[in-house]
């Protein structure tokens, strides 16, 4: 476990700074806009903004970027502050971009009295067609040489509301020929009457993302805003920014997005999942949200082991989703409590055991005996999986077969002797006898077998609600194909089972809690779950093809 890792890149910029005392310590931030859920790409940043503060003894800021007022809601705030905390983190300070809009103004009034920023009547059409293209120069606006004074009026009626949406303005002049089209003179300040989530009608202006981010940067003493590739153009105005306002220097670095296989990331694209009812809702288990994800049963732990394990990119790549399973199994491996489901249930009957009888069998609740036993009750008569049953047992078939023998999970070894079918050829009910000096813990009967399968006493199990979930998409990369994204969803990405069985153990189980159903995967209790009615999520297989693959 103490393997030495080498320095990400940005660690080792960070060991440098301090180092060389660029700075004393890092302030870090993780800068949402709640206009969705967080899904599993912004765990990676939060992992790495905060896990690097927690590393260097610095701080990190949750800054909420709300300066797009008509996607903005308060209910995104509360789910994003409970997503990072339940992720494990905790912020020094909880704060807004809104928060700093009459300071952003006064940075806008002080560009405009350097000359460095002008009201442009132009429309998002003639601004688009004067701008050139990335090899070919832009040309100035018409209104580009306005007088300091007529834009400082100018500027003022924009904020006072005596214009539109979209009649003006405001640009800083930088150079209409720079090679970087985002110094093409950008727009700082926009138009937009609308209601906002925290300031209301106050504003009818708001500062676009390049005015706001970099600035909530410097008015927070950020060291290193660290912020995805896509960025990277964006880069030279901030640094613009900072020089000519003379604010705190952030500085900005940039790390590769995280994607995954079979999965979008993209907060417009989930959101079209949730409104146009392709899933429940943003915590559907499905979902690459971490609500969702909570709510299927992954760990924070696993989550941030992940983030860990996948590190610091500086390109572009695709994550497999099979190494997000891995690392969840990893864990619910360690903390899942083991007990007995039955998916598909088939009725056993042990004929030579006294009808009305119950015995109480002690079975272990998880990999070793540290973890303790449980009472589990037998009797004559017992679910067990359809699946474990052969009319005629093929080569290789460990499992109950007519004369074949198997262990019943804790309990004894049993020989099937025969079987029903009902009028539609299925199989109803399957007999056998049970071998009483078998008993597990007490097996003096010398007989060997091969297979062990789980059961559950009829009188006693539970009938529950069980969710089973699949990829939400058919495609490996569904936002590179061809066509919608929508295209490609899984139609059979949830599959309900109604007619499953628990142990009685579980009547008293609580969401946030985590089993084997053992042979048939990890499982939570949903929160839909009801006293009278138990549902139960299956959280992932047992199955784990990845863990060969990184082990060797
Ligand atoms: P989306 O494209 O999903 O809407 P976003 O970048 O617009 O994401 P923000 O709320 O602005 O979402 O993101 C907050 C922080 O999370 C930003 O610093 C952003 O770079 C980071 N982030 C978003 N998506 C990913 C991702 N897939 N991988 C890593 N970091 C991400
Ligand atoms: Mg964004």
């Amino acid at each position: 476990m103490s393997e030495e890792k080498s320095l990400n890149f940005i660690e080792e910029i960070i060991e440098a700074d301090l180092a060389g005392g660029q700075c004393k310590s890092i302030l870090t931030r993780f800068p949402p806009e709640p206009n969705g859920y967080l899904h599993i790409g912004h765990a990676k940043s939060i992992c790495l903004n905060f896990g690097l503060a927690i590393k260097y003894g610095g701080k990190t800021n949750l800054r909420f970027d709300d300066t797009n007022p008509a996607k903005e809601e308060t209910e995104y705030v509360d789910s994003i502050k409970e997503d990072v905390k339940w992720l494990g983190f905790n912020w020094s300070n909880e704060l807004f971009a809104s928060d700093y809009f009459d300071q952003i103004y006064s940075f806008a009034v002080a560009l405009i009295k350097k000359g460095l920023a002008y009201v442009d009547d132009s429309t998002a059409d003639q601004i688009a067609a004067l701008k050139g293209s990335p090899t070919e120069a832009g040309k100035n606006s018409p209104f580009r040489d306005r007088s300091i004074d007529e834009n400082l009026s100018l500027f003022a009626a924009m904020k006072s509301g005596t214009y539109k949406d979209g009649e003006k303005v405001l640009r800083v002049k930088i150079d209409m020929a720079a090679n970087n089209m985002h110094m093409r003179d950008p727009i700082i300040y926009r138009i937009k009457h609308a209601q906002h989530h925290r300031t209301g009608d106050q504003w009818c202006i708001y500062p676009m993302y390049d005015f706001a981010h970099g600035q909530s940067d410097s008015i927070e003493n950020i060291t290193h805003s660290i912020c995805t590739l896509e960025f990277i153009p964006h880069r030279e105005l901030y640094e613009w920014f900072i020089k000519q306002l003379e604010i705190f220097p952030s500085k900005q670095y940039e790390f590769a997005r995280l994607n995954m296989t079979y999965t979008v990331m993209s907060k417009r694209k989930l959101l079209q999942l949730v409104t146009e009812g392709h899933v429940q809702s943003w915590d559907d288990p499905r979902m690459p949200t971490i609500s969702g994800m909570r709510r299927r049963g992954y760990t924070p732990e696993s989550i941030r082991n992940f983030c860990e394990r996948i590190g610091i990119a500086k390109r572009e790549n695709l994550i497999d989703v099979s190494l997000l399973e891995f690392c969840v199994r990893e864990h619910l491996n360690l903390i899942a409590k083991r007990v007995m489901a039955v998916l598909d249930p088939v009725k056993l009957v042990i004929t030579n055991y006294p009808e009305g009888q119950t015995e109480e069998l002690m079975s272990e609740n998880g990999p070793d005996e540290s973890y303790g036993n449980r009472k589990i009750q037998f009797s004559k008569e017992l679910w067990i999986e359809r699946e474990d049953f052969m009319e005629e047992a093929a080569k290789k078939w460990f499992r109950l077969a007519p004369g074949a023998l198997v262990r019943l999970k804790s309990a004894y070894i049993i020989q099937c002797n025969d079987f029903v079918k009902d009028a539609d050829g299925n199989i109803s009910e399957i007999h056998a006898t049970y071998i009483p000096e078998s008993k597990s813990g007490a097996d003096t009967s010398e007989i060997k077998v091969k297979g062990t399968i789980h059961w559950l006493s009829i009188p006693h199990a539970l009938q529950s609600e069980i969710r089973l979930y699949d990829r939400l998409f058919n495609a490996e990369n569904p936002s590179q194909e061809e066509g919608d994204f929508k295209e490609y969803i899984n139609a059979d990405s949830l599959q309900i089972i109604t007619k499953a069985y628990v142990e009685p153990s579980l009547s008293n189980s609580e969401v946030g809690n985590h089993f084997q159903f053992i042979r048939k995967g990890y499982f939570c209790l949903d929160k839909q779950s009801t006293k009278e009615k138990l549902v139960f999520n299956r959280t992932v297989s047992l199955k784990d093809a990845w863990a060969k693959e990184v082990k060797k």
